[in-house]
């Protein structure tokens, strides 16, 4: 079965540019119910942790410092086939290769500054959303 939840985080970037109200429009209109959401801010240990699987790639510790450079905003985003919907949604991972209209080609600043981030696989939204987010918190139109 395809999944029905993906975990977005509107980065740093997109938050002091205050792209948070255009993103959320955005992840609305495709279809996305938005069943949890708050503003958090990333430890180190928890950012280098959630880019684990980049470790060796030499923009890590670029990486981590971007995500702990300020708030984000996490949201567990729900719709049938959610995951490759989102990714679709929010287009490549380097913006200037974005398709036109993708939330990353209008909202990202570079490859890193990249305006938000979506699971990839429905393990790993599971994993995220449970990261982040406890039953409490969730307001689900699946579960
Ligand atoms: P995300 O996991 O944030 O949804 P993604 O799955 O499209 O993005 P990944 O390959 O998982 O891309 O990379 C994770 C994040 O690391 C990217 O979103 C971006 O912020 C940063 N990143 C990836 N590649 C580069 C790079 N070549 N230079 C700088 N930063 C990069
Ligand atoms: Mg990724």
């Amino acid at each position: 079965m395809k999944g029905t939840k993906t975990l977005t985080i509107i980065k740093p970037g997109a938050i002091s540019n205050e792209y948070i109200g255009p993103i959320l429009a955005r992840v609305n209109s495709a279809g996305f119910h938005i069943a949890a959401m708050k503003l958090f801010k990333f430890t180190r240990t928890q950012a280098e942790n959630f880019y684990a699987i980049h470790r060796e790639r030499p923009f890590y510790a670029s990486l981590v410092e971007f995500m702990t450079s300020g708030p984000v905003v996490v949201a567990m985003l729900e719709k049938e086939n959610a995951v490759e919907d989102y990714r679709k949604l929010i287009g490549a991972t380097d913006p200037s290769k974005a398709e036109e209209g993708t939330i990353r080609k209008l909202y990202a600043e570079s490859i890193e500054r990249n305006a938000v981030h979506g699971s990839d696989s429905n393990e790993n939204a599971e994993i995220e959303c449970d990261f982040f987010f406890a039953k409490c918190e969730r307001f689900s139109n699946f579960e």
